[in-house]
């Protein structure tokens, strides 16, 4: 059975249900880890391209796991997703973004932090008011947050899905397309919801410059973005020449392993030190 992925469509996969057992298991599993306090907040920084500054960052979970190390999100996050508890770590996730935020502004750093959200996210009519309360008692304001949505999240129920984008948008938070170029692509949906940024897919951007199929498509991405007053973001950059070109193309903003793989939270402001722009 094909390898099911955060941004892909929930599609019935056999193989699913023989293992429904361990994913049972999977399930008690990540209740543990929440309670256990097993979840650890990265962030990857966001560069401008054309200046080298630090304009934000994107927060992305990891799971600490007592035996097994590591565990990356594309091993739990789908599962995350089909059990409903994304709401517990989504929530997890925000909090600890806030936090993060509100440090960064009182040592004078003015960063955006970029949240993943999934379709179950964007299927809680409360979570307007979630974001306000955060908001409040973190004593932030709406520009600090980016929200990060899949094409796919939006499909699986497009008119709530801009319901609630459309209510996220008018407090001001910003929102991006994410993986773009690898979902269904509904241009519609670009021209219908009130999205604020582009982001490429990494798959276009990490062999670029090898690649003119690539470069081709990359550099349609950014017109169609700027053409319809959008930011540009690309990820995956790995290397200078990747970066180099992106800017010439006009690419606004990148992240990537060339500027930094996702580090812990709490390094961000040695690394921040020692980002020289
Ligand atoms: P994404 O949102 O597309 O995140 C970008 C992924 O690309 C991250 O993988 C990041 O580590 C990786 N990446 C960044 N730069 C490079 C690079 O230069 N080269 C390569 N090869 N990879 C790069 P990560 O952290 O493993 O996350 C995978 C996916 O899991 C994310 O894809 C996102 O869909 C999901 N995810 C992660 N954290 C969260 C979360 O808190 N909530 C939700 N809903 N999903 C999350
Ligand atoms: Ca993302
Ligand atoms: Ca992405
Ligand atoms: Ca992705």
């Amino acid at each position: 059975a094909a390898k099911q992925r955060t941004e892909g469509p929930v599609v019935y996969d056999a193989a699913m249900d023989k293992s429904s057992a361990k994913s049972l298991s999977l399930l008690t599993e990540l209740r543990h880890a929440a309670e256990r306090d097993e979840f650890r907040l990265y962030v990857q920084p966001k560069i401008s391209l054309e200046t080298g500054k630090v304009v934000g960052m994107e927060s992305l979970v990891r799971w600490v796991h007592p035996e097994r190390g590591n565990v990356f999100p594309d091993e739990f996050i789908p599962f995350a997703e089909q059990t409903g508890f994304i709401r517990i770590l989504t929530r997890w996730v925000l909090e600890k973004s806030a936090e993060l935020c509100r440090e960064l502004t009182s040592r004078g750093h003015h960063l955006k932090v970029s949240v993943n959200l999934s379709t179950r996210d964007l299927l809680d009519q409360d979570l307007p008011a979630k974001f306000a309360d955060l908001l409040t008692r973190y004593k932030l304001t709406s520009g600090s947050f980016c929200l990060e949505i899949t094409e796919s999240a939006i499909m699986d129920d497009p008119v709530r899905a801009q319901h609630t984008l459309e209510r996220l948008s008018a407090m001001g938070l910003d929102l991006s397309i994410d993986d773009f170029g690898t979902g269904y692509s509904s241009l519609a949906y670009l021209k219908r919801l009130p999205v604020n940024e582009l982001k490429i897919d990494k798959s276009f951007v990490l062999n670029m410059e090898n690649d003119v199929g690539d470069t081709k498509i990359v550099r349609s991405t950014i017109d169609l973005g700027h053409n319809m007053g959008l930011r540009v973001v690309a990820e995956g950059i790995e290397s200078e020449a990747v970066w180099r070109l992106l800017a010439d193309l006009g690419c606004d903003q990148g992240q990537g392993y060339f500027m930094s793989r996702p580090i812990p939270a709490d390094q961000l402001f040695g690394w921040l030190e020692k980002w020289r722009a």
